[in-house]
């Protein structure tokens, strides 16, 4: 299988860079052909903005997301975001991996998925009509692919418990697992989560690699976040609200959960 692993840290000397190193090998140990994308080291460029097409703005000023339907769908993108969809399209798994800054991922991982994501590859997929509401949640251009996140966390496993300070991890990770990854139609595997780093010794390292390269073993085989998908009668279109006889009760991130 083909592994493509996002990688967003700025040091390779750091814990990131060394579970990086660890996840690649143990994955192409395993058979896989694996690519990595060190967004630090490539220089990704973090920000969506004109320059992302060869050619200037279609009309009188730029739109982020006209300018990119236009530039994917004429073959017109600048080379970096065009690669970079070429080893979404060639993988079989994605994995992103990085340390959880203010509660999210790092900038320059965001604006990856922002300029990598063009309208016609990510969204803006598929029809909208009484039914469905294009090909999204679920469907896509990624369906059929899975994908995990690793995260690593100065925080405790209690301060992102279910009544953790921090609010619970599955709340904090569902934008990135609901609308970064799903969306564009991925299988998304439960997260594999290294809290409190700052307490890492050498035993608690060698321990970590041992859980995660079990981990990467079931990545095929591990079963998928159970989203309901869009379009498979869960949801009200064009509400697209929750049917009142699906998860009743229930409001918020984990209503969407089947
Ligand atoms: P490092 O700092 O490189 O290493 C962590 C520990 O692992 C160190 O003790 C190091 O000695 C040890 N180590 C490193 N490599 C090895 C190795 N090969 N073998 C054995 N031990 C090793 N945390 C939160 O919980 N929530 C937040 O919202 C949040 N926001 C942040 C925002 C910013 C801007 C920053 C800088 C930090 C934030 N943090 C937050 C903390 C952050 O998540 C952690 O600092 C990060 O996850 C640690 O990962 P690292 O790769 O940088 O670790």
């Amino acid at each position: 299988m083909n592994v493509l692993l996002v990688y967003a840290h700025p040091e390779p000397r750091s814990l990131n860079g060394a579970l990086k190193d660890f996840a690649a090998a143990r994955l192409e140990a395993s058979g896989h052909a694996v690519q990595v994308s060190d967004l630090y080291a490539m220089n990704w460029k973090a920000s969506l903005d004109a320059s992302d097409s060869v050619v200037p703005p279609i009309g009188k000023r730029f739109d982020p997301s006209l300018d990119s339907k236009h530039a994917f769908e004429n073959g017109l993108q600048s080379e970096d975001i065009a690669r970079e969809q070429q080893k979404l399209l060639w993988a079989d798994a994605v994995i992103l991996q990085f340390p959880l800054w203010w509660f999210s991922m790092p900038a320059i991982l965001k604006g990856w998925v922002e300029r990598v994501y063009a309208y016609g590859f990510a969204y803006g997929v598929g029809e909208h009509s009484d039914a469905r509401w294009g090909d999204r949640y679920g469907e896509g251009t990624l369906a059929g692919k899975r994908a995990m996140l690793i995260v690593t966390t100065g925080g405790w496993e209690s301060h992102y418990g279910p009544r953790g300070i921090n609010g619970p991890i599955d709340d904090i990770l569902f934008p990135i697992h609901h609308g970064i990854l799903y969306y564009p139609g991925f299988d998304v595997l439960p997260p594999f989560v290294i809290y409190q780093t700052g307490k890492m010794d050498q035993a608690r390292y060698t321990a970590t690699c041992e859980t995660l390269g079990q981990r990467l073993d079931t990545l095929w085989t591990v079963p998928p976040i159970p989203f309901h998908p869009q379009n498979g009668g869960a949801y009200e279109i064009p509400a697209l609200t929750l049917r009142d006889d699906i998860a009743p009760g229930k409001a918020g991130f984990a209503a969407h959960l089947g």
